[in-house]
């Protein structure tokens, strides 16, 4: 491995945890370091957040800086930049990275604009071509088209990657990193933002690749009236609403809320389909969810064969018999409303056998 060149990644953390996309950059900077025959280098900002190296190790970093500080306890802009800064400043990678996240957002793009860094948002994949010149490719027009951007000059560029676009693989136990931490000297009174509060995310507007739970509705939802009812079990079970390009091109559905090769990737812990065929363009952009239930009046549909539960059957018929029961168990108990993915639940086949749908459990 070559020390002298190096790759910079910006790890973020939350209640404690690595954020998913930070372990994504991880990942995705250490493919390019290994074509590059170089190392990985993470820089995590926070309090008490040393614990977490090990985690970036296990995931690809050669070295992990740790920047820790009572003032970095909480969000700040300001706090961030203050820290990161003078460390960035030392380090001369080939190439930045860091999640797309409302933080780096937040910090990043001013320091850019003060080093005249090009920062690119909205990554997809990041690379290394040729001698040393960047490569990236990234969503634009919300997701309807991909661009490839390439910079002629072996420049520093700063990549700023979606979250959930290439899914976490399974920690290396064992790989270790050179840990080193800092306490930078800050002065908290001059930072001009604070986070007082961090609000329960909401799942009618939370982006769709940072939802853990989402409702989709495809053409099978037969028209806003169908798409309203999908809609509805969304809000029923605290989830976000996605949907197919083709519901999309409809207009039943926001452009942004289509989920795919061309629309977002998506990787929540519940994923539930209703009246999705399962195109291979659709499924790709599913791939790392982690339980799929899909309903649908047509037992061939590819998107049975991806679902840990299958429904077979009309989802006008089986959406209002999910929402009748499921408004009964919240109002059974209400604190339990939005804890635990009812669905399953409340499809209990050995009630109301005539109304119900086929049951299958597939592969
Ligand atoms: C270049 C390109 C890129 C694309 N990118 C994307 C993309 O990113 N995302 C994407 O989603 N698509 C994308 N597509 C489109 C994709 O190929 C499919 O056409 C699309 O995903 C199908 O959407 P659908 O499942 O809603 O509709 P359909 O394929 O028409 O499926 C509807 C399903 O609903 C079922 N159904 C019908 N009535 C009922 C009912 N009453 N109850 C239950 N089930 C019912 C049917 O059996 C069927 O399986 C792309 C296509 C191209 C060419």
């Amino acid at each position: 491995m070559d020390q002298s060149k190096s790759l910079v990644v910006i790890a973020e953390s939350d209640h404690g945890e690595l954020t998913l996309s930070s372990l994504e950059c991880v990942e995705e900077g250490r493919e390019i370091a290994d074509r590059l025959g170089a190392k990985v280098q993470v820089v995590l900002c926070g309090n008490e957040v040393v614990t977490l190296a090990e985690t970036l190790a296990a995931h690809g970093a050669d070295a992990v800086t740790v920047v820790e500080h009572e003032a970095l306890d909480q969000f700040s802009a300001d706090g961030w930049l203050q820290a990161l800064a003078p460390i960035l400043l030392h380090t001369h990678p080939l190439l930045l990275l860091a999640p797309d996240s409302g933080q780096v957002r937040a910090w990043l793009p001013r320091l850019s604009v003060r080093w005249r860094l090009p920062l690119v948002g909205c990554c997809i994949r990041v690379g290394i071509i040729g001698d040393g010149y960047p490569e990236i490719i990234r969503n634009t027009y919300g997701g309807a088209c991909q661009e490839r951007l390439i910079w002629p000059y072996a420049t520093l560029v700063g990549a700023m990657l979606i979250p959930g676009v290439r899914g976490v693989g399974a920690p290396r136990r064992g790989r270790s990193a050179e840990i080193a931490v800092l306490r930078p000297e800050l002065d908290p009174a001059s930072f001009r933002d604070r986070t007082l509060r961090t609000l329960p995310a909401d799942p009618r507007t939370v982006s769709l690749n940072e939802a853990e739970r989402i409702v989709s509705g495809g053409f099978g939802a037969g028209g806003p009236d169908g798409m309203a009812l999908v809609q509805q079990l969304a809000e029923q079970v605290g989830a976000a609403l996605g949907g197919t390009r083709v519901a999309a091109d409809r207009g039943w559905l926001a452009v942004d809320r289509f989920i795919g090769s061309t629309g977002q990737i998506v990787a929540p812990k519940l994923y539930m389909a209703f009246g999705v065929s399962g195109a291979g363009q659709h499924l790709s952009g599913i791939t790392d969810s982690e339980i799929v239930i899909a309903v649908n009046n047509d037992r061939t549909a590819p998107i049975l064969k991806r679902a840990d539960l299958g429904v077979v059957g009309d989802l006008h018929q089986i959406l209002p018999i999910l929402l009748a029961k499921l408004r009964v168990l919240a109002a059974a108990n209400p604190a339990a409303r939005h804890d635990e993915p009812t669905a399953p639940a409340a499809l209990d086949p050995d009630q109301d056998t005539a109304a119900h749908p086929v049951l299958e459990k597939t592969a």
